[in-house]
């Protein structure tokens, strides 16, 4: 089985082909990325508007070039699977919009993707794994705790109040004067610095419902970089270091809380697997590492392009949903809010 993947849900243009082998097993023939950094880095952030524009710049290029790559024609594909959500609006109907008109003028079959979704099943193409097991998924526009149980059948045990881990990342990085984004700049920094040098707050420590608050630690590192300005540059250190060591204590406290509500509503949990940007962040995995080992749990980690935004784990969730029969009409709408659970309702009512 052959899929095509399109992701355009927020600053990354992406496509994909993956092979189903006759083992089950997934098999990335093609996986192109374009960047929108340069475009939106001027700003701080991602540009709605500018985004759009960019992927409908790219987005027939792209998808050109991964067929190339796969060495694979567009009468080759047994579907075409385009994210549907959640995301920017106006990305996500570039991208959509693109898969159904291909899947349409093909004559294949069409797969409407949930982007998280798609981050959550990426275990099983790099790794494997089989149901059920326990998703960590942070980046920079969520934070959740999910018992995967299948595909469609989602628990979220936890997720943020307020920002999410990766946009915390970021917001400090512009706070302290790093470009954006700011995760990668913020890792960098706190290699030099000291870790223990502010006390930094630890938000929901302890709690026995695996959620997470950002925005008290983001204002903490604001209250002690204006108390100490001028910044030097061992002051952003310090600061980036202590900032980066509260994140990974409350990774760690969260994952544990999870970890004993899985335990108790699901049972055994095959794996940990994290995903999404964040988990791109050396000291976070090292430390899920020494979790797993502790705890006894299989950890998962895929690499770093594949825990960003990419076009292979579309393509890939678009394999494991054609595979059950579960394919989509042309009516299918964009969806900017598009929580995993109520995906898992879709499914139960036989209109995914
Ligand atoms: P979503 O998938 O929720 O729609 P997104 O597309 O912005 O959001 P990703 O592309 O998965 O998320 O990840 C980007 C985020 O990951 C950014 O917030 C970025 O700062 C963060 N990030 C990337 N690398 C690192 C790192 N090394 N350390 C910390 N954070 C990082
Ligand atoms: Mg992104
Ligand atoms: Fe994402």
């Amino acid at each position: 089985m052959l899929v095509l993947g399109i992701e355009t849900t927020c600053d990354e243009t992406a496509a994909a082909i993956v092979r189903l082998t006759p083992e089950g097993a997934g098999e990335i023939l093609s996986n192109e990325v374009m960047s929108q950094i340069a475009e939106h880095a001027a700003y701080g952030g991602v540009v709605p508007e500018i985004a759009a524009r960019a992927h409908l710049d790219v987005l027939d290029r792209l998808v050109e070039r991964a067929l190339e790559r796969a060495h694979v024609s567009l009468n080759d594909l047994d579907g075409i699977a385009a994210a549907a959500g959640p995301g920017l609006i106006g990305g996500v109907m570039v991208g959509l919009t693109f898969g159904k008109a291909l899947a349409l003028a093909a004559r294949k079959p069409f797969i409407a993707v949930n982007h998280l979704e798609a981050h959550a099943l990426t275990a099983r193409l790099t790794d494997h794994i089989a149901f059920p097991y326990l998703l960590l998924l942070v980046s920079g526009g969520h934070t959740q705790l999910i018992a995967v149980r299948g595909v469609g059948d989602y628990l979220r045990l936890g997720s943020t109040v307020d920002d999410a881990i990766g946009e915390a990342f970021d917001k400090v990085a512009k706070m302290l004067g790093l470009p954006y984004p700011g995760g990668p700049q913020v890792e960098k920094m706190a290699e030099d610095g000291n870790p223990t040098r502010f006390d930094l707050p630890r938000p929901m420590l302890g709690r026995a419902k695996p959620d997470f608050s950002l925005s008290g630690l983001k204002t903490a590192i604001r209250i002690e970089a204006e108390r100490i300005a001028p910044l030097t540059k061992a002051d952003v250190a310090d600061l980036c270091a202590s900032f980066q060591a509260a994140i990974v204590d409350t990774i760690i406290d969260r994952s544990r809380a999870g970890l004993r509500l899985f335990r108790e509503q699901v049972g055994a949990s095959n794996a940990m697997v994290v995903a999404g940007g964040v988990a791109a962040n050396g000291a976070i995995r090292r430390s899920l590492m020494r979790f797993c080992g502790e705890t006894g749990l299989r950890l998962v980690l895929p690499p770093p392009a594949l825990c960003t935004d990419n076009g292979a784990m579309i393509a890939w969730a678009g394999v494991e949903r054609l595979n059950l029969g579960l394919v989509d009409d042309m009516t299918f709408a964009a969806r900017p809010r598009w929580p995993l659970d109520a995906n898992a309702e879709a499914v139960h009512h036989g209109k995914a």
